[in-house]
């Protein structure tokens, strides 16, 4: 297995790793149980497992601390990095 140290903080996902092709994240919650890789490319971004651009895998890297600087950098390059829903 690729991810380390689960580490509970009463959350259903966790940040596993990021890298140029993407963000890899494991989804905790029972019925969901696994990695998930999201794409993130100048296209926008792509959940692997739910095959779409808005779900809850994406609204939670779009709102995880360490990839904000990531996130930003990309959009000031034109990348098609949706906004968080508020
Ligand atoms: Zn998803």
């Amino acid at each position: 297995m690729l991810f380390m140290s689960v580490k509970k903080r009463g959350k259903d996902m966790e940040l596993v790793s990021h890298d140029m092709w993407g963000v890899k994240i494991f989804d905790h919650t029972p019925t969901n149980k696994g990695l998930v890789h999201i794409t993130v490319n100048p296209k926008g971004v792509t959940c692997g497992r739910c095959e779409t651009d808005n779900c809850q895998h994406i609204q939670y890297i779009l709102t995880h601390v360490e990839l904000q600087k990531t996130f930003n950098q990309k959009r000031r390059q034109n990348w098609n990095i949706p906004e968080p829903d508020t």
